[in-house]
């Protein structure tokens, strides 16, 4: 289980607040804990923080608990945290059923009995941690860790319509490294996985934290370059060219050097067509002339009105 766990206590009494604090720290000393008074501040800080789990009062002033979980429900960066809610003593069952119907995971009874509260704690951030990883594993390629084409597809559409809102330009930059059929035929499919590796290690080295990073097929790369004009595009590609031709992998005895052609296309704010595969289909019809142009080169794709789709 990750160790920095992060929880957030929702509760209008400080007297409990503080004790679930220190049942907390006291059994998970590296945990971070958030707290809120109210639903409100409760929705401030979930959104801000992403915390791993929440309790959650019932009966709080401003907005009660009930409330704060239905909105935690709807919205897309909160509503996979676990929330376990506290309920008084003698709440009839309809309570703690319509609290578990909104999407809340756990309940537990007031007073606080230390053992029950802790069990079901750590349940609960367990069953989050192998939910993250299962999420994490549908997203990813699992042999180079690069996103896969499904999260690539998610993010081209929110960032297309992002686009469309800022008005920012988009870039795509689709990547293949060159002969690498000739390399697994004469080293080897183990030395063409590490040939993989060491190029999309060069790759990560050149993109920023909001850009996308995608196995597209077997040894084919999608860049998504969200905030990107082509001319940038293009230079960034153009320094990943350079790191990857200087990279050298060993094998047996030798020593395996290899290229990548790329393709670039690029979208302004304005005018972005309707379907955001163009993107891809551009910046592959621009890798194409790449390879045809000799190999180890950055193509950019001329660009001009996008057909109806
Ligand atoms: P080009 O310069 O035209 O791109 O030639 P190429 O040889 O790189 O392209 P081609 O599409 O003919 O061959 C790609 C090869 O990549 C074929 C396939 O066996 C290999 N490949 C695909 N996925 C993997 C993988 O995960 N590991 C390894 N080692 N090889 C892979
Ligand atoms: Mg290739
Ligand atoms: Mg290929």
């Amino acid at each position: 289980m990750r160790l920095l766990m992060k929880i957030l206590i929702v509760d209008d009494s400080v007297t409990i607040r503080e004790k679930l604090r220190v049942l907390i720290v006291g059994a998970m000393p590296e945990a971070e804990v958030l707290q809120a008074t109210n639903g409100i501040d409760a929705l401030t800080l979930a959104d801000k923080h992403l915390p791993d789990l929440i309790t959650m009062d019932i009966q709080m002033p401003e907005m009660t608990g009930y409330e704060a979980l239905r909105i935690l429900q709807t919205r897309e960066r909160t509503k996979t945290i676990p929330v376990i809610f506290l309920t008084g003593t003698f709440q009839e069952s309809e309570d703690i059923i319509r609290g578990l119907e909104l999407g809340a995971v756990e309940y537990v009874t007031k007073p606080i009995n230390d053992h029950v509260f802790l069990a079901r704690l750590k349940v609960m951030l367990r069953l989050k941690a192998y939910q993250e990883r299962i999420l994490m594993m549908s997203l990813q390629d699992p042999l180079t860790e690069c996103y896969n084409r499904r999260y690539l597809m998610q993010r081209l559409r929110e960032e297309f319509n992002r686009s469309a809102r800022t008005r920012a330009p988009i870039s795509g930059v689709m990547i293949d490294l060159d002969h690498f059929k000739a390399i697994n035929d004469a080293y080897g499919h183990d030395t063409g996985d590490a040939v993989l590796l060491r190029a999309v290690s060069a790759l990560r080295v050149a993109i920023r934290t909001y850009d996308v990073l995608a196995r597209y097929g077997g040894e084919e790369f999608f860049l998504l370059l969200p905030n990107t004009d082509t001319a940038s595009a293009r230079t960034i590609a153009e320094r990943m060219r350079q790191m990857i031709e200087r990279l050298t992998v060993p094998a047996g005895g030798e020593v395996v050097q290899f290229t990548a052609s790329f393709g670039v296309a690029g979208f302004p704010g304005e005018g972005l067509p309707k379907n955001p595969e163009t993107l891809l289909k551009r910046s592959d019809e621009a890798l194409y002339t790449a390879k045809e142009g000799g190999r180890n080169r950055v193509e950019v794709h001329p660009g001009g009105p996008v057909e109806i789709e």
